[in-house]
């Protein structure tokens, strides 16, 4: 008899940015991503994502050890830090260029925005996962003449058409299913996404399914909010050659008022409640995770 071979071993990961407090929302988050390793008998990981270096403080960075070490939660490893994986992330980037598929972008958020107002006012833009869908004003422009004010974009559309069609790609959605890219899902509905914005020659799109292969990641855990951007992730693997996790977007946490948590408000962050005295418990009990008996 053909012997049972072990399951693979599951990753999961918690990968926030430290650019505020974490919240309830994040909270949520890492137990989700943390419970699911543990239960499973694998590893979860930790990983920072500081490449907005104007925006990351390390105090914010010593919150979130200190928040998860106070929710019960260990990372497996050493943490990864994004400041950190520069070169990683320019040679992803060198392979794009080499392939042909991007081009250099000098647009401001004002040039976007009134490139897309101009012909129909009264029409609200489509929005992707950066926003509004970028109208593709630099897209004839060559890579040789990037100048030091350019970020560089994606073209999607040659995207598509150098892998011959993305209706074979696709990913498991833990919750949704499976999902299968779509050529207008990624033209129409996410555009010519930023690679490397010119400050910090990188984006989040690029660092993050660069690290998710680098970490192994079986799993990412994320919030809803984060799965419009997940086809642009699935369509990078593809174009570099990486694996894919499987994805689990859970629910948002929302504040009394059905607002979703944003860093900037304080008030629900781990740290108030910690403040204000609350436990591990309460704050499992509120999150909807079975208390920890003991
Ligand atoms: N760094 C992102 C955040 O803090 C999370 C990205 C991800 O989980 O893919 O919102």
């Amino acid at each position: 008899m053909a012997s049972r071979r072990p399951s693979a071993l599951i990753i999961e990961r918690f990968a926030p940015s430290p650019t505020g407090l974490l919240h309830l929302g994040h909270g949520f988050s890492a137990l989700t991503a943390f419970e699911a390793a543990h239960k499973a008998g694998g590893r979860f990981l930790l990983r920072i994502e500081d490449i907005d270096q104007p925006r990351c403080r390390p105090e914010f960075e010593q919150a979130i050890y200190d928040d998860l070490r106070w929710l019960g939660i260990s990372w497996d490893g050493l943490v990864m830090r994004q400041s950190e994986r520069m070169p990683a992330y320019r040679n992803a980037l060198a392979k794009l260029v080499s392939l042909g598929l991007c081009y250099p972008c000098g647009c401001t958020r004002r040039d976007i925005a009134s490139a897309l107002s101009a012909p129909q006012e009264d029409v609200d833009p489509v929005m992707g996962p950066d926003g509004t869908i970028y109208p593709g004003t630099c897209r004839g422009r060559k890579m040789t003449a990037r100048t030091g004010n350019d970020a560089v974009r994606l073209n999607i559309a040659m995207a598509v058409a150098y892998l011959g069609g993305v209706n074979k790609l696709n990913y498991l959605d833990i919750g949704t299913g499976k999902i299968t890219l779509d050529k207008d899902m990624l033209i129409e509905g996410c555009g010519d996404i930023v690679l490397a914005r010119k400050d910090i020659g990188t984006s989040y799109h690029l660092a993050v399914v660069v690290d998710d292969a680098e970490q192994k990641i079986t799993h990412v855990t994320r919030g809803i909010d984060m799965a419009s951007a997940t086809p642009i992730h699935r369509l990078l693997q593809a174009l570099l050659d990486l694996p894919t996790p499987i994805y689990r977007h859970h629910r948002l946490i929302r504040d009394a008022n059905g607002k979703r948590l944003a860093k900037r408000f304080d008030a629900m962050a781990l740290q108030a409640y910690q403040r204000a005295g609350k436990s591990v418990q309460d704050i499992r009990e509120l999150l909807g995770f079975p208390a920890i008996p003991g």
